[in-house]
């Protein structure tokens, strides 16, 4: 039996600064309960694509002019972000973005203000400790003197107290050594098993992503070029010429 979409993108254009066609026509599903990786080198497009179902683009002078982003077939590209977290979709953009200033507590803590029920909070920054044991450590230290992985899974963190069905998790793995990066892919695997959040993965390195992804779309020049199972990705040919051993 076919698993529902959670997510579907349309034939989606999106043209920054009202002339560069950045994204040409993108059309991907994302079933409820997956972990879809969205692959490609730099520049090709992943970014624009998350940006523009959490509809994060305007600050970026972007927009979507063609085609259409559905939510448990909701239309959903007029919803600001704070609605789209309401309807449990939270981006986690690249680079991070802990406040440097800040504890790991009080970075986790800024993710929870818009829970309506504050008896929330503290149960999903237990959940939060319960699945990254290296931030509770960490949890009294200002986020600028933590590690390059400690600083990605307080940003994941912060995504899970808002208690998000589905995840946008752009590019996890940059600027990790490899074995902290699959401790950050161990956790996110995790987190779909057993707390069910479908993951939308935006990431260079093919690889990895491949091993821990249900299904996979390759993008290149702002179109995707190819997709298909992970399994059958990984075993194939082109892809294994053009994109394995890249990141
Ligand atoms: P990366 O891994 O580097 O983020 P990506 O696959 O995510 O790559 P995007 O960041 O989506 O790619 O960028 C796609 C294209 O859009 C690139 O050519 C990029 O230069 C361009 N672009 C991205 N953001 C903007 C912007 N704010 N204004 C204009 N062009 C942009």
């Amino acid at each position: 039996p076919q698993l529902a979409n959670l997510l579907e993108v349309n034939g989606i254009e999106v043209i920054y600064n009202h002339v560069i066609l950045v994204l040409k026509g993108v059309s991907l599903n994302v079933p409820e309960g997956r972990i879809v990786a969205l692959l490609g080198g730099n520049g090709a497009g992943k970014t624009t694509t998350l940006r523009a179902v959490s509809n994060l683009l305007r600050g970026e002078r972007g927009e979507v002019t063609k085609g259409m982003i559905q939510l448990r077939g909701e239309r959903i590209e007029n919803l600001s972000p704070a609605d789209l977290v309401q309807r449990g979709v939270v981006q986690v953009m690249e680079g991070r973005h802990c406040f440097a200033h800040l504890t790991i507590e009080e970075n986790l803590l800024t993710g929870g203000y818009t829970l309506k029920n504050k008896g929330d909070i503290s149960a999903n920054l237990d959940k939060v400790y319960s699945y990254f044991p290296r931030l509770k450590t960490r949890r009294t230290s200002q986020a600028a003197y933590t590690s390059g992985g400690e600083q990605q899974m307080c940003a994941i963190g912060r995504a899970l107290m808002t208690s998000p069905r589905m995840v946008l998790l752009d590019e996890p793995s940059m600027g990790l050594a490899p074995r902290i990066v699959e401790e950050v892919f161990d956790i996110v695997r995790d987190l779909n098993q057993k707390e069910k959040v479908t993951f939308l993965l935006a990431e260079q390195n093919t690889n990895m992503a491949l091993k821990y992804a249900d299904y996979g779309y390759i993008m290149e020049s702002g179109r995707i070029v190819m997709d298909g199972s992970a399994t059958d990705l990984a075993s194939n040919e082109d892809v294994k010429e053009f994109y394995l051993g890249v990141g």
